[in-house]
């Protein structure tokens, strides 16, 4: 018939878009079906201060669990929740379970500060912010001040005034914005500007070659310069080598965190971690990347 030449049609000449329609569907369905066998869970990574080496608290970082793939790293299946209907719901647990994890610590005599990967469209109205507040309404043994939300700086923020609105009622709450993966984005000073921030990560792409390369020297140089200025703490992403710790120390950088440090950890390593740490702050020499 017309109609079944019309489809075959169809697909002669646009098949490739419907099988990334398809592929993408099921993936997102897979995704969903993850999030309710809670294969998700947070890695954590310590943030040091540069200054004495404490710990200043730990990112999570999210992975996925497969059971058959293994640990899948985000940067594999982000790319699909983003712009998704998955995007928000996923946003939320790690909220709650990254809280949770500080609850497990506060329990056993830590009190551990933590921060929090959030995507662009959490800052686009007003529902995380509300999100947040009646959750930490209902957690009153939660302590905002101990939460870092860290927002992408290349994430094009459509809407800047809106995104602002909403983390500084965040701020408003007790909680603190990091400005994540500096300098990468195409309106860097926009964003400086524009964001209330308490906080500026420089990303690891500047800092990893710095002491080879003279223009990403130049560039964190500059974003420590820039921050201060601003009156904004530092923090180093990517610190790989305490050569390159104690590079931007001499900067004037205030934080770092990398593989030099520590890599992320399950939830369950995070104690020993900390606890090992304070007793030997310099003592990271288990990480082989220190002794070389
Ligand atoms: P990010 O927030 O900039 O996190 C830093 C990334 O650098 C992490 O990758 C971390 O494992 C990695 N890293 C840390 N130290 C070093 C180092 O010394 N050398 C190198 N080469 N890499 C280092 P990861 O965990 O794969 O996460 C990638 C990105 O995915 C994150 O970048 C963040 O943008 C996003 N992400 C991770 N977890 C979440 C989450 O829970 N929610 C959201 N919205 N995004 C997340
Ligand atoms: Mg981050
Ligand atoms: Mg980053
Ligand atoms: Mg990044």
């Amino acid at each position: 018939s017309a109609k079944e030449k019309g489809r075959n049609q169809y697909h002669f000449f646009d098949p490739g878009l419907d099988e990334h329609r398809r592929n993408r569907r099921a993936q997102l369905m897979e995704i969903s079906r993850a999030l309710e066998n809670q294969e998700f869970e947070l890695f954590f990574q310590p943030q040091i201060r540069l200054a004495d080496g404490r710990l200043l608290g730990f990112e999570a970082l999210i992975r996925w669990r497969h059971p058959q793939k293994g640990l899948v790293s985000p940067g594999e299946f982000l790319p699909i929740v983003e712009n998704s209907h998955l995007e928000v719901p996923l946003g939320q647990w790690v909220l709650k379970e990254a809280i949770h994890q500080m609850n497990v610590w506060k329990e056993a005599g830590e009190d551990m500060a933590v921060s929090i990967n959030i995507s662009a469209p959490h800052l686009m109205d007003h529902s995380f912010a509300d999100y947040l507040e009646s959750y930490l309404y209902s957690h009153p043994e939660v302590n905002p001040g101990q939460i870092t939300l860290e927002v992408l700086e290349s994430t094009a923020l459509e809407d800047t005034k809106q995104a602002s609105n909403v983390l500084a009622r965040c701020q408003t709450l007790g909680l603190r914005v990091a400005l994540d993966d500096f300098g990468t984005g195409f309106s860097s000073l926009t964003y400086l500007r524009t964001l209330p921030v308490d906080i500026i990560k420089i990303d690891q792409s500047f800092v990893r070659n710095m002491l080879e390369d003279a223009s990403d020297h130049a560039i964190v140089e500059s974003v420590i310069f820039l921050a201060q200025r601003f009156s904004h703490p530092v923090l180093a992403e990517g610190v790989e080598t305490m050569e390159h710790a104690r590079a931007l120390r001499q900067m004037g950088c205030n934080f770092a965190q990398g593989y030099g440090f520590a890599r992320p950890m399950p939830a369950t390593a995070v104690l020993g971690w900390a606890r090992q740490h304070r007793r030997d702050p310099s003592g990271n020499a288990s990480d082989p990347a220190l002794s070389a």
